[in-house]
């Protein structure tokens, strides 16, 4: 089937792609890991991308965590408009806190369903399973034109839910762990093997960050990581895709010189300050998977006591060290385009080197193996936009958005 209709999602117009157009999300990639590995000649296709093609950088959207990141780029918009501001949060129907990753709580159609709804042919593979049912919300897999799947699952997927039977089998490679590098090398030898067969029009491409939240950039983990990711992207490349390759939100250490992690316990601040419990801090990073966090990230929402003086807790929240941000629920929705129903009545934002937990006490500090690196914040929100040919783009950071990736992607693909 010819289309040549430009695909609407979300109110922004997609050109038609001549030939697949590739957005690769790297989880967790600060800018300094590419700079390190490609000047360390582990990255001669990226290099030469960077060179030939396009490269700039981009902002992510606040909070610099990976779920909002991934709708973004899934529908082009801010958490505003797609509704997904975090792993975990207080349902405003129940009050209850819940994780954020059930379809019901997304809010607007995804790129890929709005493509595949024209006709075209989508792919999208995911590192985790708790994005899967997110970004592949809306596609059908009765025509064979969709495969959405995680590496994760890889071995439990089927034609009738992903487009695919046992993809761990297709693919060759055993499930991986859910804690390693071979989670994200799943998603890029999944990639290659779809272009050559599958032939997507468009295809999505996101890996976890469980490496970075590990090694810094000059560490030997991330330097195998990358360098891993340069021979696929090859690869891919040498396949006549248009690629973006951008980032959910960069990564920082967040801990003190003994290795210990530098921590600014604000549920602990607030029960001093209000009362025990009166508060509800919550911590949108929250998820199943806190080996490599603990939890702990730069970005935090509270709900404070109906009663309580808001101004005067912002005061002292303000007074931290360590915290560079504190927002009234109302200047967040203006200035990081959040749903307002979906976060508490003060954002807090900590620096580069210290994140924000709840209470001491409930954060499992002894499953972090490394001194943490996390993310969350502003100081996390600058990462990678590089385009495998060129595009016209701007150069300011912030006026390129990582949520961009499929529009340029596209626009590449049309040239
Ligand atoms: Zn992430």
């Amino acid at each position: 089937m010819t289309i040549h209709t430009p695909v609407e999602a979300n109110e922004r117009v997609y050109p038609t792609p001549k030939v697949p157009a590739v957005a690769i999300c790297l989880d967790g990639c600060e800018p300094e890991y590419l700079d390190v590995a490609i000047a360390k000649g582990l990255m001669p296709n990226l290099k030469r991308m960077r060179e030939e093609g396009t490269d700039r950088l981009a902002h992510s959207v606040i909070p610099s965590f990976t779920n909002p990141n991934n709708l973004s780029i899934a529908t082009g918009r801010p958490p505003i408009v797609h509704g997904i501001c975090g792993n975990y949060l207080i349902d405003p129907d129940t009050g209850e806190e819940v994780m954020m990753n059930d379809v019901r709580f997304l809010r607007a159609p995804t790129i890929f369903s709005q493509f595949y709804d024209a006709g075209f042919r989508v792919a999208m593979v995911t590192a985790k399973d708790k994005l899967r049912a997110l970004l592949g919300a809306g596609l059908k897999f009765d025509e064979d034109r969709a495969v959405a799947f995680s590496s994760e699952r890889s071995g439990e997927t089927t034609k009738a839910d992903h487009g695919i039977d046992n993809a761990s089998e297709w693919l060759g490679m055993e499930v991986p762990e859910v804690y390693s590098a071979e989670l994200s090398e799943f998603v890029f030898a999944a990639g290659v093997k779809l272009l050559k067969e599958f032939k997507p029009d468009v295809m999505y491409l996101s890996t976890t960050d469980y490496i970075q939240h590990k090694f810094a950039p000059e560490q030997q983990g991330a330097l195998d990581f990358y360098a891993m990711f340069d021979r696929y992207l090859g690869e891919l490349d040498a396949l006549g895709a248009a690629i973006v390759v951008t980032a959910d939100h960069g990564m920082k250490p967040k801990h003190h010189a003994d290795g210990t992690p530098n921590v600014i316990y604000a549920q602990d601040l607030l029960d001093v300050w209000l009362g025990k419990d009166e508060a509800r801090v919550i911590l949108p990073i929250t998820d199943p998977y806190v080996v490599h966090h603990g939890a702990l990230g730069s970005f935090a929402t509270a709900y404070l006591p109906e009663e309580a003086d808001r101004a005067k807790v912002m005061e002292k929240l303000r007074a931290q060290k360590g915290i560079t941000h504190v927002l009234t629920k109302e200047e967040a929705i203006e200035r990081f385009e959040l749903p307002g129903d979906r976060i508490g009545d003060i954002v807090m934002v900590s620096g580069e080197n210290i994140c924000i937990g709840t209470s001491e006490h409930r954060h499992d500090l002894a499953a972090l193996k490394e001194p943490l690196r996390s993310h969350g914040g502003l100081t996390e929100q600058e990462v990678p936009f590089i385009v495998n040919r060129k595009v016209d783009l701007p150069s300011n950071p912030a006026e390129l958005r990582n949520f961009d990736a499929f529009f340029y992607a596209t626009t590449a693909a049309a040239l």
